[in-house]
């Protein structure tokens, strides 16, 4: 049998963690199985439906590494094929009209809701006498369509959550078809998986209530249903439920707040499946390699952004400097640290900063927001800095000057050198090295923490670290009046 899967997301929105898991579940089990995995965008709720969010969908795929083996289907294009197998069904006495008009509806749903009983439609329309029913249809009176629930009970095996079964009293002979000729999700569903040829449907658990009656309908059209896996729900750490609407859920966030997309789809991976043992850094090919449905936890997934910001972290260290350099680029633009044209004219510099910088990222943006003093000089000093740093004014003013003296007259401007140098200076001031060390720092970076000092001022070069020596001297000098 051909290994089909699809992701099937409405455009009402941006594309969230939960559909890019399940579309990143789907894909992984169609590589493991060299099958096809594809795309098809659910957007006949026309209300509700955006032309931009299907565009935003295609590129959250793609950045995620998603790609569709086949051209996407969209739904609304099918209108009339649906409503082929709706007929059908009529046809078939698997279903049948309605024309009962939404007051009658609201009413038996009313007192179904003041009884405290579940409300069943009385099959009122299925039970007109036949010249009654061929009045209405001649009359042109708009009519729905519902599935004729017969008496049983529906039952399948799930891949991750096992046997499921449910009586078919609890299930309401429900519409199919609306009265503008519309069908509905259910049943859109199974027409274009049917058509599709799609082997395995995998999805969230939300949607178990919805497979009972999409068999149902499978059955009413004499044809076989696909196979079906639903994924665990995804929570919040407070184990509430993780808002599809919540801006921070969409994937589009996660770029533009730094995130790799090796790391999303790395994390996202972990949200309910796991290879065994305690592997956690996988790549997408050794994930497609070692995927199965059978390591699905069927319990909810937590999403942990924490877990999420240290994976980042653990990407940019294996990231190439070249890639990362591209990767900071738009974040450092953005900044407005630097232009794209001074990234190009100084590579080599800007390989030197993201080594320098990797270390102590988690985030893409964090390399211009922890990094800033290197791309500009007049930053304020960090309030507590100068409190514990810069307290004795005289004493640190000296300490710069003596240092920028050394400084002037040093031409090898190695880190190495620069170490050198500092440690002789420290013994012949009879200080301690870190007495110095300190306050150059806060007058080079304005901050108190950062990466080693003697590669930093490597990379400023020797006017620049001089310049902001002589700067903090100045700021000193007015603080002590
Ligand atoms: N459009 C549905 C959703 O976004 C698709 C569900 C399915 O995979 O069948 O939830």
């Amino acid at each position: 049998m051909e290994i089909r899967v699809r992701i099937a997301p409405s455009p009402s929105g941006f594309l969230h963690i939960g559909t890019a898991r399940a579309a990143l579940f789907n894909y992984l089990f169609a590589r493991h199985n060299n099958g096809k995995f594809l795309l098809r965008i659910e957007d006949t709720d026309v209300e509700r439906s955006f032309k931009e969010m299907v565009e935003i969908i295609f590129d959250s795929l793609k950045w995620l590494g998603l790609e569709w083996d086949e051209p996407p289907i969209f739904q609304s294009k099918r209108l009339d094929i649906h409503k082929q197998y709706v007929n059908r069904l009529v046809e078939n006495g698997k279903a049948y009209r309605c024309w009962c008009s939404q007051e009658r509806l609201k009413g038996m749903q009313d007192a179904a809701r003041n009884q405290k009983t579940d409300y069943r439609y009385d099959r009122h329309c299925l039970n007109l006498p036949d010249y009654e029913k061929k009045r209405m249809l001649e009359s042109g009176t708009p009519f729905a369509v519902r599935l004729f629930i017969p008496e049983g009970k529906t039952s399948f095996h799930d891949l991750i959550l096992g046997d499921l079964t449910k009586e078919h009293k609890e299930i309401d002979d429900f519409i199919i078809a609306r009265s503008d000729g519309r069908a509905v999700y259910n049943m859109a569903v199974v027409v274009d998986d049917h058509e599709m040829r799609i082997s395995h449907v995998i999805r969230g658990n939300d949607h178990v209530p919805n497979t009972y009656k999409q068999i149902i309908i499978y059955q009413g059209l004499g044809v076989e249903p696909p196979q079906f896996a639903h994924l665990p729900l995804i929570l919040d750490k407070d184990r509430s439920k993780m808002s599809k609407r919540e801006g921070a859920a969409a994937v589009t966030d996660y770029e533009k707040q730094g995130y790799l997309k090796e790391a999303v789809i790395n994390f996202i991976a972990l949200l309910g499946w796991s290879p065994g043992g305690d592997k956690e850094i996988m790549q997408m090919a050794e994930m497609s390699e070692l995927f199965s449905l059978e390591n699905i936890n069927p319990t909810n997934a937590i999403f942990d952004l924490t877990k999420l910001r240290w994976m980042n972290g653990e990407y940019i260290r294996m990231t190439d400097d070249n890639r990362l350099v591209d990767l900071i680029r738009p974040f450092l633009v953005e900044q407005g640290l630097t232009t794209n044209l001074w990234i190009n004219s100084r590579w080599t510099w800007m390989l030197k900063f993201v080594q320098l910088m990797k270390e102590r990222c988690h985030l893409l943006t964090e390399f211009g927001e922890l990094g800033k003093y290197f791309f500009v000089s007049n930053f304020l000093y960090d309030p507590k800095g100068v409190e514990k740093t810069f307290k004795d004014t005289d004493v640190v003013s000296k300490r710069l000057e003596k240092w920028a003296a050394v400084l002037r007259a040093t031409d090898d401007f190695s880190a190495k050198v620069l170490e050198e140098q500092l440690r002789a200076l420290s013994e012949e001031m009879a200080i301690k090295p870190a007495e110095l060390i300190h306050p150059i720092r806060l007058s080079l970076s304005g901050v108190t923490g950062g990466p080693p000092l003697f590669e930093m001022m490597e990379l400023l070069g020797k006017d620049d670290s001089i310049a902001r020596l002589e700067r903090a001297i100045v700021f000193l000098s007015k603080k002590q009046m």
